[in-house]
């Protein structure tokens, strides 16, 4: 009989960053949901690891926390998400270049802040964050544009203020593709290319993104996403060939909802090297 697959989610938000289940309460979902390994990866800070791994060898959990963190990257003019995993939280260059990216976020959120006064709130940026744990990120605005009735849905928010064509929209100075990867690497971490078909780029510049990442030396791709089409599971799952690149696998779970879940519908191919290979040898 072959052994029983172990369930991986490798790409999950807390509330340090802009998810909304504090680092306890994401573990006993992932509990409850039965995953055996779980990577927490908030966006540019890695501060909900600890709190989640003391939490797990408290209740004496059957699950494996691996420290992560999705970084924010410039490349080409778009904006990237790498995810970091099984990185070493104690590394200087890590942590160094963190510390600049959360800085880059709450100087952003307070020109956002600004450009939502002038379109009708007020005091929005000290909102944000008594609404935000950590770094004031976009969602936390558009929280606040929900509550202050400006719209009824987050999908609105974006659309009308927060997106690159909305009326509050600032651009933010991420750190470069390849210097990501450096960090992570440094930090004996392992680097992939989050979510590749969520940038709103073509198959073709898709491809040269991953091209240039691997270059870079980046490790491996988000193919396993839960809610995607077959269509692009295949894409991913031919690119990661393609370009000799790992697969992970992972939610991008920021909130319990009809369509998201903590390791809802995740898989890859079994013939792909699973990015779990690089810790667990
Ligand atoms: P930030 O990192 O502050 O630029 O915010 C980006 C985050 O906003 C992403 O990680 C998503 O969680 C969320 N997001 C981006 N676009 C949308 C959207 N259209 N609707 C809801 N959430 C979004
Ligand atoms: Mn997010
Ligand atoms: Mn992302
Ligand atoms: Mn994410």
């Amino acid at each position: 009989m072959p052994a029983p697959k172990i369930k991986y989610d490798l790409h999950l938000h807390t509330c340090e960053s802009d998810g909304v289940l504090s680092p306890e309460a994401l573990v006993d979902r992932a509990i409850l949901n039965q995953v055996d390994c779980i990577a927490i990866t908030d966006h540019d800070t890695t501060n909900g690891v600890l709190a989640a791994q003391n939490h797990i060898i408290a209740q004496q959990y059957p699950l494996r926390c691996i420290a992560g963190v999705e970084i924010s990257t410039q490349w080409r003019s778009h904006e990237i998400h790498v995810v970091g995993l099984n990185v070493d939280l104690n590394s200087d260059a890590l942590q160094t270049l963190l510390t600049a990216q959360r800085q880059q976020r709450q100087d952003r959120a307070e020109k956002i802040g600004a450009k939502l006064d002038r379109n009708g709130l007020t005091n929005s940026f000290a909102k944000a964050q008594a609404i935000a744990k950590g770094a004031v990120s976009r969602p936390h605005f558009a929280q606040l544009l929900i509550q202050e009735g400006a719209v009824d849905s987050m999908e609105k928010a974006f659309k009308r203020y927060l997106s690159q064509k909305g009326c509050a929209y600032v651009a933010s100075d991420w750190v470069l593709l390849e210097s990501a990867i450096v960090a992570i690497q440094a930090a004996n971490g392992v680097a992939v290319l989050a979510h590749p078909f969520r940038y709103r780029l073509n198959t073709a510049s898709v491809k040269r993104l991953i091209r240039d990442f691997k270059l870079a030396g980046g490790n491996g791709i988000e193919v396993g996403q839960g809610r995607q089409s077959q269509n692009e599971f295949q894409l991913l799952t031919r690119l990661a060939r393609e370009f000799e690149l790992s697969a992970s696998q992972g939610s991008d779970f920021h909130a319990l909802s009809d369509h998201s879940d903590v390791g809802r519908c995740l898989q890859i191919p079994d013939h792909l090297t699973p990015i779990w290979q690089h810790w667990t040898q």
